[in-house]
C-alpha cells in the first residue's frame, strides 16, 4: 500500500444495526429440515425501539407530529396484525401479509378508500410506523390483549402530572466509602434529572425507612416491620460448596405495616422541578441519619433486609394491599408461590377492574406514574428475610487458584444463584414487570465485602429492562476521586433515555411462530397471552432474541414455495409503550409556562406523558436449498442468539455443559456449510472441494462466514460470561447483563473486538484485522497505528518500536502526531462513536510498544490467549484447526 493511497472511505465502521429486526438466516429455510440442515439456529433479533424516527429527545426542538390514532389503522380479521407496506389491495378488502386473509375495508377505515392518496399513507410505505394509543385504558376496548380505540380518549398529560419517578434504595449500613459514593449519585441525579421526574429514597439495614426530602432536615420514617425481624435473622452460613442457605428460619411478621401507612406514594416521591436545592441538601445529609453510618461495613450476618424492602415498595407501587399472604415472602421453597403472585396483578389492558390501575402505575389515591426505575444500591449483600443470599467468603467468592474443577465448581453454583432466593426475586421481578417498574441492581465492592448474591438478584433487574452493576470502590487511582468517578458511572446509565412499561409482540407469517421456550433477553412473557413480553424499561438499541419454529405437528408446516414467485416469509414486531416527549401541540406560551413550574431548563418544549404503538413489518425470501439458507447466515446476529443460548444453558447445567454445547454447535454449523457447498454444483467460488482432504480442510478455513462465526463462539469461550474461573461470580453476572441486552452488532464487538490499521491518524488502510499477533505483524509496516473497539473501550495503539522511531527520526521523519487530533480520521471516529454508542465504555487508551498502557492492547490479541486448561485446543488457530479436522473426520 503507497502512502498516495487515501483513506478507503468504502470500509464499513462497525455501528449498531438500526434495523429493528434482524434474522440470523437472511434467507428463510423452507421446512424444518432444511433448517436442520443448515446447522445454524433460525432466530431473529428484535430491537423494538432503536431511533427509526423515534420521538425527539427533549432538546427543546419540537417534537415530531402526532401519530395517527391506533383506531384509524387497519388490522387483520383473522391474526390481528396491522397493515403494512407488504399489504395487498382489492376494491373491497385488503390482503394480510402475515397469514393472507382478506379483511373488508370497512366505513371506518375511510383512510384507505381514496384511491389516490392511501399509497402514500405511514403505515403503507415505512418499514416502522408510530401509532397513538390512549394513556389511559378508559374508553377502550379489549381485543386479544391489546387496545381499540372508542371516540374520545386520553391522549396525553402534562409529565409532571404522570411522571417518570426514580426511587432509590441506600443501604444505612454500608459504611462510610459507600455513603461518600451515594450522596455523589443521589446529588448528581438531583441536579441532572428533568423538571418533571421525581425521586424517592428509602433506607434499609435491619429496618426499613421513607426519607422525606422536603423536610429541612433529613428526616426518615421508620417503618414497623413487626416482631419477626428481631428473632431468627438470616443465617448465612453459606460455605464453599454450599453458597447460599441464608434467612432460612424468617417468616414475614403479620404485624408489618404497608409502607402506605407511614407515607403515600406521592408523598414519598418528590417532584424535582421546584425542589432541587432542597432534595440536594438532604440527599448530601443523608448519611447523618442512617445508623451505623459511621462504622465501617462488618459483613455481619443478619443486617439487610434488602428483599424485604423490595416486596413492600411494590406493594406501594402497584397500590395492592400489604398482607402475611403477600408476595411468597414465607420459607417455602422455589418459585411456585412467587410466580403465582406475578399473575395476580395479571398483566394486560383490561378495562373495568382496580387491577388494570396497578397494571398501569397508577398507586393507591390516584397517583398515575409513566414508568418507574427502582434502584437498589447494596453496600452488602441482602442476608436476612425474604431474599436473603448467604455469604460467602471472599476468597470463594474472588476464587483463589488451586484445583481448577473445583474452582469450577464453586464458581458454577454461585453463579446460578441461590434457589430460594432466585425464586423470591423472580416473583418480585414479575410483579414489577407488569405495571412498568424497572429494577436495577447496583452494588460496590469494598475492603471487606466482596460477594453481593447478585445472580440470585438478577432476575429483578433481568426481566425489567434493568442492569445488574458491579462497582469497585477499591484501585483509587492516583489523584482521582473514587466516589465522584463511580457516581459518573452509574449516572451515566441511570439518565440514558428511555421508555417505560413495554409491552411487545411479534407476529409472524402462519408457517411458522416464535417458539416461547426460545425467547432470550431483558424481558418477561405474558402469563395469559402467547407471543406477549412485558418490557419494563428499554432504551433505544436494546435488543432480544427469539428462535422461530414451524407450526403443524412435529413442525411440519413448510413455506410455501414457488419456483417463479418470491417465497416470503413477514415478521411483525408491535411495541407498544409510555414515554416523555416534547408536546406537538405546544405553543410558546406553554414554553414560558413551563418556565415558570422552576428548574433551569426554560427554553425546553413542554413535556408530554404519552402512549405510543411502534409497528416494524419485515419480509425476507425463503428457499428449499440448503446451500443458499446456510450462506445466508448473518455472524453477528448469528453470535448473539447463539451467546443467549449458551449463557442460559450455564445457568441451568453449569459452564462445562455450555462449552461442550457451544463447540458442538460450531461443529455442527461448519460441517452443514461444507456439506451443502461440496454438494452443490461446482464452478462456483463458493463451492468448497470435497473429500475430507486437506483442500477441504484449508477451503473451510478460509471461508469469510465460517471464520467470522468461528471467531465469536471463540470471543464467547474466552469472555468471563463462559470463562469456568475467570472473574467472580458478581461480575459475570453483570457482564451477563450488559451483554444480554445488546444488540447484535455491539455484542459481536464485545466478542470479538473490532481493530482498524492506519497508515498515519488520517489514513485508514483496513478493519476487521484477526486479534492475532501476527495479523499486527503482517498489517505492518503499512498499518503504523492500531484502533481496538473492546465495546468497553478503545485502545490506540502505535505500533513503532523505540527503534524504528529513532531510525525513522535518523531519516528526518516527522514521528506520528501522539496522540492523534480530533479533527484526524482516527479522532472523529472515537467522537462518532461516542455519538452512536453511548452506551458503551467510553474510556480510551492510547498505548505504545513498551508503555504499561501496551497491555491494553496486547490483551485485545485474543486469538492469540489460549482457552482454558480443560479445552484440547489452546490458541484459536489450534482450536480452529480442530474442530474443522472433527468436522471432515465425522462427515
Ligand atoms: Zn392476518
Amino acid at each position: 500500500m503507497s502512502d498516495a493511497e487515501e483513506s478507503d472511505s468504502n470500509i464499513p465502521y462497525f455501528f449498531p444495526d438500526e434495523r429493528p429486526i434482524r434474522f440470523t438466516l437472511e434467507t428463510f429455510p423452507h421446512s424444518a429440515a432444511i433448517k436442520n440442515a443448515a446447522g445454524a439456529p433460525w432466530a431473529c433479533a428484535v430491537s423494538p425501539f432503536t431511533d427509526v424516527g423515534g420521538p425527539a429527545d427533549g432538546d427543546g426542538q419540537r417534537g415530531p407530529p402526532r401519530p395517527v390514532p391506533i383506531d384509524r389503522v387497519a388490522r387483520c380479521e383473522e391474526c390481528f396484525a396491522y397493515i403494512n407496506k407488504f399489504s395487498e389491495f382489492t376494491s373491497r378488502f385488503w390482503k394480510c401479509a402475515l397469514c393472507g386473509h382478506m379483511s373488508r375495508i370497512t366505513q371506518e377505515l375511510s383512510r384507505y378508500r381514496d384511491r389516490r392518496t392511501f399509497r402514500s399513507l405511514p403505515e403503507l410505505t415505512q418499514e416502522t410506523v408510530e401509532f397513538e394509543l390512549p394513556l389511559d385504558s378508559k374508553g377502550a376496548m379489549m381485543r386479544n390483549g391489546e387496545v381499540l380505540l372508542e371516540n374520545g380518549y386520553l391522549a396525553q398529560e402534562p409529565a409532571a402530572a404522570r411522571p417518570v419517578v426514580y426511587l432509590a434504595v441506600v443501604d444505612e449500613s454500608g459504611g462510610p466509602e459507600y455513603h461518600d459514593v451515594m450522596a455523589e449519585v443521589l446529588d448528581t441525579c438531583v441536579q441532572r434529572l428533568p423538571d418533571d421526574c421525581r425521586l424517592g429514597v428509602v433506607t434499609v439495614s435491619d429496618r426499613v425507612g421513607l426519607v422525606d426530602l422536603t423536610a429541612p432536615l433529613p428526616h426518615v420514617q421508620l417503618v414497623d416491620l413487626g416482631s419477626g425481624t428481631g428473632a431468627g435473622g438470616g443465617g448465612g452460613q453459606g460455605t464453599a460448596g454450599q453458597p447460599g442457605g441464608g434467612g432460612g428460619s424468617w417468616t414475614e411478621p403479620s404485624s408489618a405495616v404497608g409502607l402506605s401507612e407511614v407515607m403515600s406514594l406521592e408523598e414519598l416521591l418528590c417532584p424535582i422541578g421546584g425542589n432541587r436545592e432542597l432534595i440536594s441538601a438532604n440527599v448530601r445529609g443523608l448519611r447523618g441519619a442512617c445508623r451505623d453510618a459511621g462504622a465501617a461495613a462488618t459483613g455481619r450476618a443478619g443486617t439487610r433486609v434488602t428483599g424485604l424492602a423490595v416486596k413492600l415498595l411494590l406493594d406501594l407501587l402497584l397500590g395492592a394491599a400489604p398482607g402475611p399472604a403477600g408476595a411468597g415472602a414465607t420459607s417455602t421453597a422455589g418459585g411456585g408461590r412467587d410466580a403465582k403472585d406475578g399473575r395476580v396483578g395479571a398483566p394486560g389492558r383490561r378495562t373495568s377492574t382496580g387491577a388494570s390501575a396497578a397494571e398501569r402505575g397508577v398507586g393507591v389515591g390516584g397517583f398515575a406514574f409513566a414508568g418507574c426505575r427502582l434502584m437498589l444500591f447494596l453496600g452488602g449483600a441482602p442476608d436476612r428475610g425474604p431474599g436473603a443470599v448467604g455469604v460467602v467468603s471472599p476468597a470463594v467468592a474472588g476464587g483463589g487458584g488451586g484445583d481448577v474443577e473445583a474452582e469450577g465448581f464453586v464458581h458454577d453454583q454461585l453463579f446460578r444463584g441461590e434457589p430460594r432466593a432466585l425464586g423470591f426475586y423472580r416473583g418480585q421481578a414479575y410483579r414489577a414487570a407488569s405495571c412498568g417498574v424497572s429494577v436495577d441492581v447496583h452494588c460496590f465492592a469494598n475492603k471487606t465485602c466482596g460477594h453481593f448474591g447478585l445472580s440470585s438478584m438478577a432476575p429483578l433487574a433481568m426481566t425489567t429492562g434493568g442492569g445488574v452493576y458491579r462497582h469497585s470502590l477499591l484501585h483509587q487511582r492516583e489523584g482521582e476521586n473514587r466516589a465522584v468517578t463511580v457516581a459518573r458511572e452509574v449516572c451515566a446509565e441511570l439518565l440514558q433515555p428511555r421508555v417505560y412499561d413495554g409491552l411487545l409482540r411479534v407476529r409472524t407469517s402462519a408457517e411458522f411462530n416464535v417458539n416461547r421456550d426460545g425467547v432470550y433477553g431483558n424481558l418477561t412473557a405474558d402469563p395469559r397471552l402467547e407471543s406477549l413480553w412485558h418490557v419494563a424499561s428499554c432504551y433505544s438499541g436494546q435488543s432480544f432474541a427469539m428462535d422461530f419454529e414451524f407450526r403443524g405437528a412435529g413442525g411440519g408446516a413448510e413455506l410455501q414455495w414457488d419456483e417463479d414467485e418470491d417465497a416470503s416469509a413477514t415478521v411483525q414486531s408491535a411495541f407498544a409503550y409510555t414515554a416523555v416527549v416534547p408536546d406537538a401541540d405546544a405553543s410558546s406560551e406553554a414554553a414560558s409556562d413551563n418556565a415558570i413550574n422552576g428548574g433551569g431548563a426554560t427554553n425546553a418544549a413542554r413535556m408530554v406523558t404519552v402512549r405510543r404503538l411502534r409497528v416494524s413489518t419485515v419480509r425476507t425470501d425463503s428457499s428449499p436449498s440448503v446451500e443458499v439458507v446456510a450462506t445466508a447466515a448473518d455472524p453477528a446476529t448469528v453470535a448473539a442468539v447463539l451467546a443467549h443460548k449458551v449463557v442460559s444453558e450455564a445457568r441451568r447445567s453449569g459452564f462445562a455443559e455450555a462449552r461442550g454445547l457451544l463447540r458442538d454447535w460450531l461443529a455442527n454449523f461448519i460441517s452443514g456449510l461444507a456439506e451443502s457447498l461440496e454438494a452443490s454444483e461446482g464452478g462456483r467460488e463458493s463451492a468448497i472441494p470435497g473429500g475430507g482432504g486437506v483442500e477441504q480442510a484449508q477451503a473451510l478455513m478460509a471461508n469469510p462466514l465460517i471464520v467470522g462465526v468461528a471467531r465469536q463462539v471463540f470471543g464467547l469461550l474466552q469472555s468471563p460470561v463462559l470463562h469456568p474461573t475467570k472473574g467472580i461470580a458478581d461480575e459475570r453476572v453483570s457482564l451477563l447483563s450488559r451483554l444480554s441486552s445488546l444488540d447484535p452488532e455491539s455484542l459481536s464487538i464485545a466478542l470479538y473486538p473490532e481493530m482498524q490499521g492506519y497508515a498515519t491518524p488520517d489514513i485508514r488502510l483496513a478493519n476487521s484485522l484477526s486479534l492475532s499477533r501476527q495479523a499486527v505483524t503482517e498489517a505492518s509496516p503499512a498499518c503504523r497505528i492500531f484502533v481496538v473497539d473492546t465495546f468497553w473501550r478503545v485502545v490506540v495503539h502505535y505500533a513503532d518500536s523505540p527503534v524504528s522511531l529513532a531510525a525513522g527520526e535518523a531519516a528526518g521523519e516527522a514521528p506520528l502526531p501522539f496522540p492523534p487530533s480530533r479533527d484526524s480520521a482516527i479522532g472523529q471516529y472515537l467522537e462518532m462513536r461516542r455519538a452512536v454508542r453511548p452506551l458503551a465504555g467510553q474510556e480510551v487508551v492510547y498505548s505504545r510498544p513498551g508503555t504499561p498502557e501496551a497491555f491494553f492492547f496486547e490483551e485485545t490479541l485474543l486469538e492469540d490467549r489460549p482457552l482454558p486448561r480443560a479445552e484440547k485446543a489452546e490458541t484459536f488457530k489450534s482450536f480452529f484447526a480442530e474442530i474443522i479436522r472433527d468436522v471432515l473426520q465425522t462427515s
